[in-house]
């Protein structure tokens, strides 16, 4: 099937205000199949934000993207922002970490979620708050009759993040990007939100691109993963696959430094969390050779010269990087 969305060879690069430029993002590619979830994991500085900032026509003014992005076949890079507003909110849609950079503080929610339909899908006032109510049910928002009236700082975090996922499928999008959509909130709200978008996403037969810094939240909830570093893919794997076995050292040290999904565990049988070393990648320093390698516990002498490409290692599978064998394999060696 032809992918719903599609990313090639994408750069983006910001000015600097002292002079200079530095690449946030340098040449990725990947595609999203109807229906499919992909998680897009990394730190901070990783990219995996700005690559989707990028395709919304939303960077920061000192932003520049080049290559292609394409929604449904079509090139959505660089079209003038009336069509990409079409498309946004009507086709394919966003919800971000704080669902208050996406609301409006001093409307209410029935105000901004009927604006949507009544924009978008031509609905008088009457059929709109109707559709509205509807859509906060499905996210679960009790009292959905009498809360529509309230503004947005009335609710707690996680309904105010329920909220912002309505507004987001109101208008039922092909393709919804979730950007860190539970880590502002606890964890058991996490669970619960992370629930209800895998059901929203079932039900729909939405694609979803998850974006997250936290291996964990992806593993229930995605069918593939992509592992940004300093601006570059580093490995792409099915998710299952990822965990058993990631072939890349950081998708390695991302994973031993997840929490177990099973608390009834015996924690004395299970290895230590590790973090790991060393600082997320500054982009206007970034090390010859490989991004990773003064991080990375297999580096050796090829790394310092050359950038590792992107390259098959199995079906489905990629990696950046000169090992040969996986990390584990590599550690069991003498
Ligand atoms: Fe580590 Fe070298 Fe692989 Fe980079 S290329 S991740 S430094 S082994």
């Amino acid at each position: 099937t032809a992918p719903v969305f599609e990313i090639e060879n994408l750069h983006v690069r910001f000015k600097m205000e002292g002079g200079g430029e530095i690449a946030a993002l340098d040449g990725i590619s990947f595609a999203i199949a109807p229906g499919e979830t992909v998680g897009i994991v990394g730190e901070s500085g990783s990219g995996k934000t700005q690559t989707f900032l990028a395709a919304m026509g939303l960077l920061a003014r000192n932003g520049r993207a080049s290559g292609h992005v394409r929604f449904a076949g079509t090139e959505i890079l660089g079209l003038p922002p009336a069509e990409l507003n079409r498309l946004r909110g009507a086709r394919f849609a966003m919800v971000f970490q704080d669902p208050m950079t996406s609301l409006n503080p001093f409307l209410t929610v029935e105000r901004q979620l009927t604006e949507v339909l009544v924009t978008h899908r031509g609905f008088d006032g009457a059929q709109a708050r109707k559709a509205a109510i509807a859509m906060l049910e499905r996210v679960q928002i009790p009292e959905p009759e009498r809360r529509i009236g309230m503004y947005p700082f009335e609710f707690s975090g996680g309904m105010r993040q329920r909220v912002m996922i309505a507004m987001a499928l109101l208008c039922g999008p092909e393709f919804l990007i979730a950007d860190e959509p539970t880590t502002a909130l606890d964890v058991t709200i996490q669970a619960q939100i992370l629930t209800l978008l895998a059901e929203l996403k079932r039900d729909s037969g939405m694609a979803l691109a998850l974006i997250t810094h936290d291996l964990g939240v992806v593993a229930g909830l995605c069918d593939r993963v992509l592992v940004l570093y300093a601006g570059r893919i580093v490995e792409e794997a099915p998710v299952h696959e990822l965990f058993r076995d990631p072939r890349h050292p950081y998708s390695a040290g991302l994973l031993a430094s997840v929490p177990r999904a099973d608390p009834a565990a015996d924690d004395a049988d299970e290895p230590p969390l590790i973090a790991i070393p060393g600082q997320p990648p500054n982009l206007q320093h970034l090390p010859s050779g490989c991004a990773f390698r003064t991080r990375c516990p297999h580096a050796f002498e090829r790394c310092v010269r050359e950038t590792p490409p992107l390259r098959a290692v199995g079906p489905g599978r990629t990696k950046a990087c000169h090992l040969e064998v996986s990390p584990a394999e590599a550690e069991r060696r003498p």
